[in-house]
């Protein structure tokens, strides 16, 4: 048996659907008080009607008395009609209510009776109505048995008057007899008299007690109106707020670093909805943290490998640069007397060789002294306060021609005084800039930014920006190991010692060295090198 719930269907409900659903519930006992206020009116006007209807009765009845009272005085013809005539009112109306009694009343002329009593033309149909529809109430009975006595009690009064008019116009009219007839009508007034009053107080009571059941009614209905209407909009709002309070504190806690927090959904409805969508978000994002941390690890063992191999390497070419100097020389030396000397006459062959040979030996020979002076590093350190300005001046008069050649654009940005060794900044300076000149596209002349900005914590942070080639992310850390080059001789010559000897020297006076860069835009290499220590 499927597990069906209203309070259930209700709280997955979309929210729209739980506002329109109270605002339904709220509109339809609004209209239900509306309609028991009509229909309380409506009640309330007939039984106002019925009370004028007995009114006109009674006016009707007591004028008829007067009239026939005068005509018995002057014998006057007119006197006697205007008997008739107002004796048609309690006759009319009396001919509704023996209509009203049947089991099936003809309507329209229980309407006529009504309308020869005298009542207004609006007030029939809510009189008609009242009398069939609340027979059987009380005060209407009661007041419809009081009408039904005096109709009785009065049906004598035309007999008596025809028999008035009978004496008056014999031939010897007799003054005690018409006195005697006068007497019966007087009496059936006076019987009337107390009927009609016991009807209108009747009727009365009966529209008070209405008047008050209505009242009741009402209040009842508006207090029903006012507190489902509470109740619905607290359960609502209150399902809105646990939801949204659950995906409040699972955020918080998320913030705070605990990344297993989840929001509970109490709902299908959206609150309940986005708090899914949140616990997904979170997981993936738990994911992509953890898969992060691997990489992290992984990147930290790489980098701790490349440290390693670069010391190897480092220890290789300390004694490597030692040992290859001393026939590297012989090379050169013979070489050059080879090609120097006139009594050799070379084949044409022999002297391309011969240049290859001297060529290689001067490659050879940059590749040793680079080595030398990476070898060599640190181990004269002398600190001294170096003004960077002037280190630069030196450096961009030694490349002069490498940067006329090139087009170059050199921009440099105001550089401190700082304690750091002169030979090794220099070396530096000469490795970072050649390389942001060196490594410029082709037909592109180089633009190199020399900056340097003081950090918060007093540390000096230099950049070497220029517009060159640019390198690809993976190969970031691999070029600061020694011999690691991207391109070959023919692109762009160099011994891939440079950056090396850059990150020794930063690392020896104390800073670190890393560089940004955007494939085809351009690199910028960053190194910072630490407030002097105060003594
Ligand atoms: P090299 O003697 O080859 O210039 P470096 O150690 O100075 O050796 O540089 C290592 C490698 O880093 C270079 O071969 C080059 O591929 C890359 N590189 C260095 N500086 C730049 C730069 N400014 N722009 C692009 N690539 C560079």
């Amino acid at each position: 048996m499927p597990n069906f719930s209203l309070l259930q269907t209700f709280k997955n409900a979309s929210i729209a659907k739980k506002l329109y659903f109270t605002v339904g519930i709220m509109a339809l006992l609004i209209a239900l008080e509306l309609f028991t206020l009509g229909f309380a009116n409506s009640t309330l006007s007939s039984v106002r009607a019925f009370i004028n209807g007995e009114g006109l009765w009674s006016k009707g009845e007591k004028d008829a008395v007067n009239s026939l009272h005068k005509y018995a005085r002057t014998g006057n013809e007119a006197d006697y009609r205007l008997f008739l005539e107002f004796m048609k009112v309690p006759l009319g109306d009396h001919k509704t209510r023996m209509q009203l009694i049947k089991a099936h009343p003809d309507i329209d002329s229980a309407r006529q009776g009504f309308l020869e009593g005298r009542n207004h033309p609006d007030d029939v149909d809510g009189m008609i109505k009242l009398f069939t529809r609340f027979y059987s109430v009380s005060y209407i009975h009661k007041a419809i048995i009081l009408w039904t006595a005096a109709d009785s009690v009065g049906a004598p009064m035309i007999s008596i008057a025809a028999q008035i008019h009978n004496e008056i116009n014999s031939t010897s009219p007799s003054q005690a007899r018409i006195g005697e007839l006068l007497n019966q009508i007087d009496d059936i007034n006076a019987n009337l008299t107390v009927l009609e009053d016991d009807f209108s107080f009747t009727l009365g009571e009966g529209a008070r007690w209405l008047e008050n059941l209505v009242l009741r009614l009402l209040f009842c209905v508006a207090l029903t109106v006012e507190i489902s209407g509470l109740l619905l909009t607290i359960s609502v709002s209150r399902n809105i707020q646990r939801g949204l309070n659950e995906i409040i504190r699972a955020s918080k806690s998320i913030a705070n670093g605990n990344l297993k927090a989840r929001a509970a959904s109490y709902s299908r409805d959206e609150i309940g909805q986005l708090a899914e969508s949140f616990n997904d978000m979170t997981t993936q994002y738990e994911k992509s943290i953890a898969d992060k941390n691997i990489a992290n690890e992984s990147l930290k063992d790489y980098a701790k490998k490349l440290e390693q191999s670069n010391n190897s390497l480092e220890q290789f070419a300390y004694v490597a640069s030692h040992d290859l100097q001393e026939p590297l020389r012989n090379i050169t030396n013979f070489a050059s007397l080879l090609e120097e000397n006139e009594d050799h006459h070379l084949d044409p062959k022999s002297r391309k060789y011969l240049n290859f040979i001297v060529h290689g030996a001067e490659r050879l020979k940059v590749l040793i002294k680079d080595l030398l002076l990476f070898s060599r590093l640190g181990k004269q350190h002398i600190v001294e306060m170096v003004n960077f300005n002037d280190i630069l001046k030196i450096v961009l008069a030694d490349m002069n021609l490498l940067i006329r050649e090139k087009d170059a654009v050199i921009r440099l940005g105001h550089l401190p005084v700082l304690a750091a060794s002169k030979t090794e900044i220099k070396m530096l300076l000469q490795n970072l800039i050649g390389n942001a000149i060196k490594y410029s596209k082709p037909n592109v002349p180089p633009v190199v930014e020399v900056n340097a900005e003081k950090q918060e914590n007093g540390t000096w942070l230099f950049s070497v920006k220029d517009n060159g080639i640019g390198i690809e992310e993976e190969f970031k850390e691999r070029i600061f190991v020694i011999f690691q080059r991207l391109h070959n001789q023919d692109e762009y010559s160099g011994t891939g010692i440079g950056l090396a000897t850059c990150k020794k020297v930063v690392e020896l006076n104390g800073g670190t060295i890393w560089v940004e860069s955007k494939p085809d835009v351009g690199s910028t290499f960053y190194f910072t090198i630490p407030r002097p220590a105060r003594t």
